[in-house]
């Protein structure tokens, strides 16, 4: 059998300055996990309504019987932040606390590698673009100089 280690850092993906955090949650949690997220100084996030199929859907395909249909996708809400790297862990384990229920359907979070961020309006790239005005490290960055 392999040997499966436990990760509690994103150690093993792809090293990059910039994480995407997309989470898919419970719609009826977004506004606490958002609000919990502002609150942090994450200014940053964009959502969509999605429909998807996991361990809950697959509980009442198989009540329902054998065929995966349409009308058995679950309506959930994907979040989707990109934040700095040193960021990134923080942000997960505040989605986790607002968001779990411990019920099946809590959801689950992905971790992608972002290449470059670009600001539209300036032009502006990278870790300029990547930055927002009081976001998560001007707060930090606050705390440490007074
Ligand atoms: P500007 O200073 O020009 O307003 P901005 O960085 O604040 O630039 P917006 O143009 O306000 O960016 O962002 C447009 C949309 O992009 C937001 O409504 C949000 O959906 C998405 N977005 C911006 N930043 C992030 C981010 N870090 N993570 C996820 N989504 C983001
Ligand atoms: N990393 C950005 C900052 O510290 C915030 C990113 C975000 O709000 N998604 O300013």
């Amino acid at each position: 059998f392999p040997i499966i280690r436990a990760q509690s850092s994103p150690d093993f993906v792809p090293d990059a300055h910039f994480y995407k955090v997309e989470a898919i949650l419970r719609p009826w949690r977004i506004q606490q996990v958002s609000s919990a997220l502002l609150k942090m100084g994450i200014r940053g996030v964009t959502v969509s309504d999605v429909r998807g199929f996991g361990a809950q859907g697959g509980l009442t395909e198989r009540q329902a019987g054998s065929e995966f249909s349409e009308d058995k996708f679950v309506a959930k809400v994907k979040m989707e932040i990109v934040v700095s790297k040193d960021q990134v862990e923080g942000v997960i384990a505040k989605i986790i606390e607002e968001a779990r229920t411990g019920e099946i359907g809590d959801g689950k979070i992905f971790l992608i590698p972002i290449s470059d961020v670009i600001r539209v309006r300036t032009g502006e790239r990278g870790e300029k673009a990547e930055r927002m005005v009081g976001g998560h490290a001007d707060m930090s960055s606050a705390l440490s100089t007074s």
